[in-house]
């Protein structure tokens, strides 16, 4: 069990009818180096265990996205940051494309290209102290979404500066999520759940012909259930400073990096994010994450069926305007 369930849980329920016919079928594994869950309503096991072998396919996924397998192409890309454009599959063209629009859209809050600093903080223990100021400059300096070039006739991606890199940390498992649900609903699953590490995307309905229910769960208080949502064909994903952080001079560093300093984003104890998408939803939680408060409640409430539930720093809750907070 992760440590997103321990102290931020969304909370996943689930029943079988027997009125419909058909039953709930639940299955856990791991890829990609997280924590993955199918659940599928099919009228037996043998039919759901078909589509839980079709959701469990994310190794096309892992070789395009990954920045630790050298051989992935997004490694490629990286190899030849400042050298020449890159010829890439359309799929991950296209998510470099979307990823750069989701920069625009967020005042480059979220960018994929963090990643130059990715090899100042690594996040695992390993840092005992603040890098100097002159580290982190230089390594600002090759972040920008924007001098990430995209070339549509032939397909590149060049990385126009020395030393930029990209990774998909912040959206990689909302896309893989987004992507094993559109294989399920396209293979005929009437209903399920993709719950990639915490980050859910939902189709369909529960065996009884109900929505599906999530519960948020206060991360200061994991037995307070502060809310239910019904969900309906919708994401919803959380980033949180819980789930990999640094601890300097007993000052707790999240893995998040507010791309204009190169420095943990601090404020906020952890973000959820509605959204039709898993992948928006994703890329939306870390950029709130990485605005403020204030600044991410403003931007989610000017999006079309985009909802976040913020607790700061100091335990308050935040939320956009059309999420209602009950007491359990
Ligand atoms: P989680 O892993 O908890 O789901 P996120 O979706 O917020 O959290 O992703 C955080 C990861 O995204 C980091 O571990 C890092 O790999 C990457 N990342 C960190 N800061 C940024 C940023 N500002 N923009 C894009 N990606 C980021
Ligand atoms: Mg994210």
């Amino acid at each position: 069990m992760s440590s997103r369930y321990l102290f931020f849980s969304l909370c996943v329920v689930f029943c079988t009818s027997v009125v419909f016919a058909q039953k709930t079928f639940t299955e856990k594994f791991s890829k990609m180096g997280s924590s993955f869950e199918v659940i599928v309503v099919a009228k037996n096991k043998e039919v759901a265990d078909g589509f839980i072998a079709m959701a469990k396919n994310y190794n096309r996924i892992e070789n395009l996205i990954s920045s630790w397998d050298s051989n992935s192409e997004t490694s490629k890309i990286n190899q030849n940051a400042g050298v020449k454009p890159v010829k890439v599959s359309k799929e991950l063209w296209d998510l470099i494309e979307r990823s750069q629009k989701l920069s625009q859209l967020t005042s480059g809050a979220f960018d994929i290209s963090y990643a130059a600093v990715d090899k100042i903080w690594t996040f695992d223990g390993g840092d005992s102290e603040l890098p100097a100021e002159a580290v982190l400059k230089r390594s600002v300096a090759k972040i920008g979404y924007k001098k990430i070039r995209l070339n549509q006739k032939d397909q590149t991606v060049f990385l126009s500066q020395a030393g930029m890199k990209i990774g998909f940390g912040a959206i990689g498992k909302g896309y893989a999520a987004d992507r094993a649900k559109e294989t399920l609903v396209a293979a005929g699953a009437s209903g399920g759940i993709i719950n990639a590490s915490g980050d859910m995307n939902t189709w369909g309905t529960q065996a009884d012909g109900s929505d599906w229910n999530v519960a948020i769960v206060n991360p200061l208080n994991s037995k307070k259930v502060f809310s239910w949502f019904s969900i309906e064909q919708q994401a919803v994903v959380t980033s949180g400073d819980y789930e990999r952080f640094t601890t300097i001079a007993g000052e707790r560093y999240s893995h998040i990096i507010d791309p204009r300093t190169g420095m943990p984003a601090k404020g906020i104890l952890s973000c959820t994010i509605f959204a039709p998408k898993a992948e928006l939803a994703d890329a939306l939680a870390t950029a709130t994450f990485v605005m403020g408060t204030t600044a991410g409640i403003f931007l989610i409430n000017q999006l079309p069926k985009v909802e976040a539930i913020i607790i700061d720093a100091m335990g308050r809750i935040h939320t956009s305007k059309n999420i209602k907070i009950e007491d359990d």
